[in-house]
C-alpha cells in the first residue's frame, strides 16, 4: 500500500508541455483541462501540442474559453460546457470524461449540467482534502502548487466547509512558513494515512514564480514514495472507490 498520486493543471497554457514532459520523466500521471481559447488572453496549446500531451495523459474540458460559469446565464453556461465538450472530442477522436469549472466557481445547478453534458467526473478547486469528495461532480484537492500564504488557506478552509476531513491538512499548512515545506508535509501526511494526495497547477505560474526545478524535485519524491498502480489521472481516481 502506498498514497494514491494525482495530479491536475488547468487552462493549457503551452506550459503545459513542459509539465507533460516532467510528469512522464518522473513517471507520474495526471490530467490536463484545457479551455478551446481563454478570454482572458492568455495562450492555449495548438491542436498538434494538446494532442501530444493526451497521447500519454488524460485531457478533460474546462468550458469553451474559460468561462466563470456563476458569471454568466443557465443557457451559456451551458453552452460552455457543452461546446468545450465537443470541440475537444473532435480533436481528439473520443470521449472527454473530466471537467473542471473555471476558477472555481461553480452552483449545484451547474454540477448538474456537467453531468447531464455526458462528462463521467469534475474537479473542484477545494483543497487540504485527503479523499475524492463526496460526489464524483465535486472532486477536491490537496494543494496548488502556489505560494499561497496562510491567511489564504485559512480564509478557504472557513470558506469552503468539510471542516472535519479538511482539519489535518489546514493545521499541516499552518506550521509551516515556507510554501514548499508546507506541500511536502501535506504530502508526507497522506502517505503515513495512505490516503489521496491531489496536486494541482497551472503552468503559467510555474513560469511566474520560476519554480520549474521545484516541481521536478518535488515529482521526483513522489516517485520515491507512491506505488506505480497507484500514479493516477483524475478520471483513474474518480472511477475507484475512493469516494466517502
Ligand atoms: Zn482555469
Amino acid at each position: 500500500m502506498s498514497a494514491v498520486f494525482t495530479f491536475s493543471t488547468d487552462d493549457g497554457h503551452p506550459s503545459d508541455m513542459k509539465m507533460a514532459e516532467l510528469l512522464g520523466k518522473n513517471g507520474l500521471n495526471g490530467t490536463f483541462y484545457i479551455p478551446i481559447t481563454n478570454r482572458e488572453g492568455l495562450p492555449v496549446m495548438c491542436q498538434s501540442q494538446i494532442l501530444d500531451v493526451g497521447r500519454q495523459f488524460e485531457i478533460g474540458s474546462h468550458t469553451y474559453d474559460h468561462c466563470y460559469l456563476k458569471n454568466v446565464g443557465l443557457v451559456e453556461a451551458n453552452r460552455q460546457i457543452t461546446e468545450g465538450k465537443k470541440r475537444l472530442e473532435d480533436l481528439l477522436g473520443k470521449p472527454v470524461a473530466g471537467f473542471s469549472y473555471p476558477g472555481g466557481k461553480y452552483r449545484e445547478a451547474h454540477a448538474a449540467m456537467v453531468q447531464s453534458a455526458g462528462f463521467e467526473y469534475a474537479r473542484s478547486s477545494m483543497n487540504l482534502c485527503f479523499d475524492a469528495g463526496l460526489s464524483r461532480f465535486e472532486i477536491p484537492t490537496t494543494i496548488q502548487f502556489y505560494p499561497h500564504t496562510k491567511a489564504v488557506y485559512f480564509r478557504n478552509f472557513l470558506k469552503a466547509g468539510r471542516w472535519n476531513k479538511r482539519a489535518d491538512g489546514l493545521r499541516l499548512a499552518l506550521q509551516h512558513n515556507s510554501w514548499l515545506e508546507r506541500m511536502y508535509a501535506l504530502f508526507d501526511h497522506s502517505c503515513e494515512q495512505e490516503s489521496v494526495f491531489h496536486l494541482w497547477a497551472h503552468s503559467v505560474d510555474i513560469n511566474r514564480i520560476n519554480a520549474w526545478n521545484d516541481i521536478d524535485r518535488f515529482f521526483g519524491y513522489v516517485a520515491k514514495k507512491v506505488a506505480v498502480q497507484n500514479r493516477l489521472t483524475n478520471q483513474q481516481l474518480a472511477s475507484r472507490e475512493y469516494f466517502i
